[in-house]
């Protein structure tokens, strides 16, 4: 580093350390002046100030307001964007390809997650009265990282996906079990309902799962408690069903076959989401063709080195992952071709990694994600609302930009406009408000 990058990088941590807060503390006033803000919502770029009170933006204004009362930030000209979000994830921590996993628990998952930037997770399934107790226990005391949303279990089929781990959750066979279960579940205000409903086979094995009529006794009970549904499907005829059923969104991508041609006219007019989860479909094989990625700096900071190595090492020839590699291997290219073809027609698509599997970390994979969508034709800004403006409309949670949003910014030294990488290289973390100390937040 030459003496200006020092001079600059002591000048960065002096200001950041000023404004610097343990997490969790009540939102405040701040003034990020000389910002470049980014509003994927509307493809907009403001210069200027970002007026901030009680943790929610006021506005975007040219100048300080003269009648604003409380600390400044000035940004040198980096870039505002909301904080990033994952809409798919298990909060128990980091897969190994074999060995011990990082566990890092909920509340460290969260951390993790909030120190890349990513203030929302969306956990898809964990033991069921752990992960809400969390999440309302979140909700009393403050986040202390990344802000949780929940479904609670994954409703299944006996012997179904999900159902492999040894964490218990809901069995549904019949549509009768379906509105019993829904209706109990119900009582904890999950944030979404989970279902697998998934005929593909993996390697020539497949699981049961839960058959159409149990799909959509789900999915209509489901609504009448005014629940979200995600349903992770296997094959496109999977898409098509959930899509006719009712889903809110659907979760990971088929192939290698494309999408049917109608689908995506479907899913767009039947308001479907789509969470592709493509760093999940393909990341592990990419680690092991190209180790180098397993030295991102981010990555580095969020992710013992012990376990970086496990993948480092990981001889596939005498690996159980073996045939899952090769499904990733074919699954790579048509996944990211089919989710081009769907965004093209307006399918709105969600940023989620679902970590806690082997090839993704939590936090980290969701940048990881969003340059997968970049890298699959997706245009940068539709690439920022899949993680930002988009994630905030499908969790009903407005954080963002705009006046009124929740001020819970992510801070960047390079535009994502100029490449989708650069969600990678973070200023500061600012959540309700509080400029977040990302070093206290290191727990691994
Ligand atoms: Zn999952």
């Amino acid at each position: 580093m030459d003496e200006r990058g020092k001079i600059v990088k002591s000048f960065t941590r002096s200001f950041v350390a000023l404004f610097a807060l343990p997490t969790g503390l009540a939102a405040q006033n701040l003034a990020l002046t000389e910002a470049v803000v980014l509003n994927p919502a509307d493809e907009s770029i403001h210069r200027g100030v970002v007026v901030i009170e009680d943790g929610r933006i006021r506005g975007l204004t040219d100048a300080l307001p003269p009648d604003f009362d409380g600390p400044t930030l000035s940004l040198g000209d980096r870039y505002v964007i909301p904080a990033l979000a994952d809409l798919h994830t298990h909060s128990f921590g980091n897969a190994s390809p074999g060995g011990m996993p990082q566990l890092l628990g909920p509340q460290g998952t969260a951390r993790a997650a909030l120190y890349t930037g990513v203030a929302f997770v969306l956990d898809l399934f964990s033991p069921e009265d752990m992960i809400l107790g969390f999440r309302d226990g979140q909700r009393a005391d403050g986040p202390q990282g990344a802000t949780l949303f929940a479904a609670g279990p994954c409703l299944t089929a006996t012997n179904g996906h999900c159902s492999e781990y040894g964490v218990p959750t809901r069995i549904v066979d019949t549509p009768e079990d379906a509105r019993r279960e829904v209706a109990d579940l119900a009582g904890k205000a999950p944030d979404v309902v989970k279902i697998v409903y998934d005929h593909q086979s993996y390697g020539g094995r497949s699981m049961p799962t839960v058959d159409l009529a149990t799909l959509t006794a789900v999915l209509e009970s489901a609504r009448q408690h005014g629940l979200r549904t995600v349903v992770h499907i296997g094959t496109w005829q999977d898409v098509r069903d959930a899509v006719l059923a009712g889903a809110d969104a659907i979760t990971h991508t088929p192939g290698p076959q494309p999408p049917p041609a109608d689908l995506a006219a479907l899913m767009v007019e039947s308001g479907t989401y789509h969470i592709p989860t493509l760093a999940v479909q393909s990341e592990f094989a990419r680690m092991v063709d190209d180790p180098g990625l397993l030295d991102d700096p981010l990555l580095t900071e969020t992710v013992p080195q012990a376990l970086r190595d496990m993948y480092r090492d990981f001889d596939p020839s005498q690996s159980a992952f073996q045939s899952w590699l090769e499904y990733q291997r074919i699954l790579g290219q048509p996944s990211s071709e089919a989710v081009k073809h769907l965004a093209d027609a307006g399918v709105p698509m969600l940023a989620g990694t679902d970590g806690g599997n082997p090839g993704v970390f939590q936090g980290y994979s969701v940048h990881r994600e969003l340059e997968l969508f970049e890298a699959a034709g997706l245009p940068r800004w539709a690439v920022l609302r899949s993680a930002t403006t988009d994630a905030a409309r499908f969790l009903g949670r407005r954080w963002g930009v705009e006046p009124g949003d929740e001020a819970t910014l992510l801070i960047l030294d390079a535009s994502p406009l100029e490449s989708i990488g650069h969600t990678k290289r973070i200023h500061a973390v600012i959540q309700t408000g509080v400029v977040v100390d990302r070093q206290t937040l290191r727990v691994w």
